[in-house]
């Protein structure tokens, strides 16, 4: 079975993401997917063990798909799993600006091809920032997120 490395900030887990991961587990069989820390991202919504743990809830109707969570690079990571593939998704042109040149500098350094994925219309406008940034002004997001990811946005706001 083809094994692939789906890396990520992940704070939080939106609607996005998870069909991202359904189609790679459908085009390959096995996906871990990985929170990361990316220190060119304004993240500190939930701590990495924590996202990690609203992740392996919110996928657990996958059995193929492992959540693991780590600092560091992402070539490094990918050559101690032995992934087949680095798995990113592409909602726009500046995604792919940014993307094109991550997977050939992780290919330069570690041999990793990167394979990328569209975004569907139906989640191409979703970025965690945003759903971050609505659920702190209390702002509903729901619909855009998996379950355990909405209850435990509602609990940070109630905190
Ligand atoms: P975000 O950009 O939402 O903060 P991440 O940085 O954690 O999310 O993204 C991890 C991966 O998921 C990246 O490859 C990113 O391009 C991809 N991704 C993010 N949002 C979407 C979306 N709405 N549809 C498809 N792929 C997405």
């Amino acid at each position: 079975m083809t094994r692939v490395l789906y890396p990520g900030s992940f704070d939080p887990l939106h609607n996005g993401h998870v069909e991202i991961i359904e189609t790679a587990v459908s085009l390959f069989g096995a996906v871990v997917v990985a929170t990361m820390v990316n220190p060119q991202k304004d993240t500190g919504l939930f701590p990495l063990a924590e996202r990690e743990a609203v992740m392996r809830e919110s996928l657990a109707h996958l059995p193929t798909v492992e959540v693991v969570m780590r600092h560091g690079l992402v070539v490094d990571l990918a050559r101690e799993l032995g992934a087949d593939f680095i798995v990113k998704g592409l909602r726009s042109a500046s995604d792919f600006d940014d993307e094109m040149q991550m997977a050939q500098m992780n290919h330069a350094v570690s041999g990793v091809q990167t394979v990328f994925m569209p975004a569907t219309s139906r989640h191409a406008f979703l970025a965690s920032k945003y759903v971050r940034d609505i659920a702190r002004m209390g702002g509903d997001v729901t619909h855009l997120v998996p379950g355990p990811v909405a209850r435990r946005l509602e609990e940070f706001v109630n905190r």
